[in-house]
C-alpha cells in the first residue's frame, strides 16, 4: 500500500516554478532520497509533504488521508500529519540533558491511543527476568569503574539494554545486589523470592483493573468487553522511559543521557537529534541534509546507522540531499529533480545504469560519465549504428535491443510537433532557461558546437567501461593519472584534444604522455538523443 502520494503538485513563487507538476508515489517503509543540485526544489518538496509549505496546486495523500488538495481546500496542519522531522540545523535545548531533550516531546504528546497497563507489564517482565540472576550478576560485575568499584550508572545501562527494560525496572534489578550474595544457592533462592514478589505486585495491579471491570491482554493493553480501550491521554513515565531507552539504544547514546548538549561532540549531538525525532515513533520521517554538519568520517558512519535505523524502525524515510553518493548508498529509491522537474524516480542502481536522460547520467556517478558526440550516423542492414566520434574516428554501436533509426526519427518528428502545449508552459516559466546542458571534456574547453557539424547522438560511457589494453583499438595518450590505492582514475587524450576518464582497478603507475590503447568494455554504453536528452539505447561500442 503506498504511503505518500503526490499528484500534480506545483509550487510557484510568482512565475518561478520551485516544483513543477510533481507526481510521486512513496511506498510504505521505503527510504527515498530527494536528490538534485542546489535550488532544484528538494526542500520545497519535502516541506510541502510535511505541511510546512502550501503547494500552489495539486494533491498530497499520506496513509490514505488527503492532507492537501488545492481543489477541495483541504490542508491538514503539519502537527496533525504524524510525521517526524530532522533538519540540518537541529536545535537541542542547551539547558536540558540529553534525556530531557528526548523526553520533552514525548511529555507533550496528548492524543488518542490504547491504554497500557505499564506497571503491570513492568512487574511481569521483572518476575521473569530476575530468574536470570546469573546474567544480571555478570552484567553488574562487568560495570566497573577505573577504581575497580561497581559503577551503578553503567550497570543500570547494561541491564536496560540487555533486557530492553526501563531505567525504573533496571534500578529495581540492580538494588537486589546478587553480586553481594555468596553462594549460588543463596542467589537462586533470592531470585525465586524476588520473582514471586514481582508477580504479587503485578497480580495486585491486575486485581485493581478487574475491580473496575477491565482486563489486561497479553500485550499489556487494557481491555473492556474484549476491546482494547482507546483514550485521549498522555504517555506515562514508564512508557516515556522505554521509548527513550529504545531510541538511545538504536543511535547508541545510552551513556550520554545525563550530559548537556555542550558536553557532546557534533556527531553525538546529531545522534541525540535523531533519537529525539524517532522517539515518538513517527511512521514517516523527513530528513533535510541531516548529516551535512558532520565531518567526512562521521558522515559515513552515520549513513550506515541511518540505513540500519530504517530497518529497525519500519518507518518510511524521506531524505533530502545534494550528495549523490549519499543518495545512492542510502536509498531504496532516488527521486532526482532538476529545476523543479522530476527527472527520474528509480532504484539507485537503475538510476546509475539506466539514466533516463543526459542530466541524470551526468549527475549520478563519480568520476562523472564521459559524453561523446556522434556525427554522420547511419544504420547498417544488420541494425548496427555506424558514426564518427572524436571528429574523425569511425565507430560502431551495437544496440542491445532492436532499433530502427528511420522509425525513431519519424516518431521524434511527430513528438516535437506535439510539444506546443509544453512550450507554452515553458514560456511562462521564469526559470525555463536553467535547462541542463551536458559538457564534453576537452583540453581546450570549447564546448560550442562547431558550425556545420552534425551531431545526432551523445554516447554515455561510464569510467569503468574504459579499458587500457595492449590490443586497444582507440589510440590515446595518458593525460593524468590519480592512483588512490584501490583504483586509479586515468584521463586519456584522444582525437585532437578530447579527454576520456577511466577508472582502472588497482594502483597502476601510468606515465604521463605515454601512449595508451583504449577499448570500450561491456554492453551498457548509453546512447542519448542529443536534442531531447533522453536515453534511447544501450549496447556495445566498437572502434572500427
Ligand atoms: P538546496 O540544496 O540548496 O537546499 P533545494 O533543492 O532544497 O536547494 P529549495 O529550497 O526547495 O531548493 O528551493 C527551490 C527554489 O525555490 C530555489 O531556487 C529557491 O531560491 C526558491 N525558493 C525557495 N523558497 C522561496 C521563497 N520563499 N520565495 C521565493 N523563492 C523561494
Amino acid at each position: 500500500m503506498p504511503k505518500i502520494v503526490l499528484e500534480n503538485v506545483t509550487k510557484k513563487w510568482g512565475d518561478f516554478y520551485a516544483v513543477d507538476n510533481l507526481n510521486l508515489v512513496i511506498d510504505d517503509r521505503s527510504f527515498i532520497t530527494l536528490l538534485g543540485p542546489s535550488g532544484c526544489g528538494k526542500t520545497t518538496t519535502l516541506r510541502m509533504i510535511a505541511g510546512l509549505e502550501t503547494p500552489t496546486s495539486g494533491k498530497i495523500t499520506i496513509n490514505d488521508e488527503v492532507v492537501f488538495d488545492s481543489e477541495t481546500g483541504v490542508n491538514v496542519p503539519a502537527s496533525k500529519r504524524h510525521v517526524g522531522f530532522l533538519f540540518q540545523n537541529y536545535a537541542l535545548w542547551p539547558h536540558m540533558t540529553v534525556y530531557k531533550n528526548i523526553c520533552f516531546g514525548l511529555q507533550n504528546i496528548n492524543e488518542k491511543m490504547p491504554l497500557r497497563a505499564s506497571l503491570y507489564i513492568k512487574y511481569i517482565r521483572l518476575s521473569e527476568i530476575v530468574l536470570s540472576y546469573q546474567l544480571i550478576e555478570k552484567l553488574v560485575n562487568q560495570s566497573i569503574n577505573k577504581k575497580g568499584a561497581i559503577d551503578k550508572n553503567r550497570a543500570i545501562i547494561a541491564l536496560i539494554d540487555e533486557f530492553e527494560i526501563s531505567s525504573f525496572a533496571a534500578k529495581e534489578l540492580f538494588e537486589i545486589h546478587f553480586e553481594k550474595l555468596l553462594s549460588d544457592k543463596e542467589k537462586e533462592a533470592k531470585a525465586k523470592e524476588m520473582s514471586d514478589k514481582f508477580k504479587t505486585k503485578a497480580d495486585k495491579i491486575l486485581e485493581k483493573y478487574e475491580n473496575k471491570g477491565f482486563d489486561i491482554n497479553k500485550d499489556g493493553l487494557v481491555v473492556k468487553n474484549n476491546e482494547v480501550v482507546v483514550t485521549k491521554r498522555k504517555l506515562d513515565v514508564e512508557e516515556i522511559d522505554l521509548k527513550i531507552r529504545y531510541v538511545a539504544r538504536v543511535v547508541k547514546i545510552q551513556e550520554f543521557m545525563d550530559r548537556y548538549p555542550s558536553e557532546l561532540s557534533g556527531g553525538q549531538q546529531q545522534r541525540v537529534a535523531i533519537a529525539r525525532t524517532l522517539a515518538p515513533g513517527p511512521k514517516v520521517l523527513f530528513m533535510d541534509e541531516p548529516l551535512s554538519n558532520l565531518d567526512a568520517k562521521l558522515r559515513l558512519e552515520m549513513r550506515s546507522e541511518l540505513k540500519r535505523l530504517h530497518l529497525d524502525t519500519n518507518s518510511t524515510f524521506v531524505y533530502v540531499t545534494h550528495d549523490q553518493l549519499e543518495a545512492m548508498t542510502l536509498a531504496t529509491k532516488i527521486c532526482l529533480i532538476n529545476n523543479g522537474v522530476l527527472q527520474q524516480y528509480d532504484a539507485p542502481l537503475d538510476v546509475y545504469k539506466k539514466p533516463a536522460n543526459l542530466f541524470v547520467a551526468d549527475f549520478v556517478g563519480n568520476p562523472a560519465i564521459n559524453f561523446v558526440e556522434t556525427k554522420d550516423c547511419i544504420q547498417k542492414e544488420n541494425g548496427e549504428l555506424s558514426f564518427k566520434i572524436f571528429d574523425e574516428i569511425d565507430a560502431t554501436f551495437i544496440p542491445n535491443t532492436e532499433f530502427d533509426l528511420k522509425e525513431y526519427n519519424n516518431l521524434k518528428e511527430f513528438e516535437l510537433q506535439n510539444k506546443e502545449a509544453h512550450d507554452k508552459h515553458q514560456k511562462e516559466k521564469e526559470n525555463k532557461d536553467k535547462e541542463f546542458k551536458y559538457s564534453i571534456s576537452r583540453i581546450s574547453s570549447t564546448n560550442e558546437d562547431e558550425e556545420g557539424k552534425q551531431v545526432e547522438f551523445v554516447l554515455g560511457i561510464r569510467p569503468e567501461f574504459i579499458k587500457l589494453e595492449n590490443d586497444g583499438r582507440l589510440d590515446g595518450e595518458i593525460y593524468s593519472a590519480l592512483p588512490s590505492g584501490m583504483e586509479t582514475i586515468v584521463k586519456t587524450k584522444v582525437g585532437t584534444d578530447y579527454l576520456l576518464t577511466g577508472v582502472i582497478f588497482g594502483g597502476v603507475d601510468y606515465k604521463i604522455n605515454a601512449k595508451a590503447k583504449i577499448n570500450f568494455f561491456g554492453n551498457e554504453i548509453m546512447l542519448f538523443d542529443k536534442q531531447t536528452g533522453k536515453l534511447i539505447l544501450q549496447g556495445k561500442l566498437k572502434i572500427n
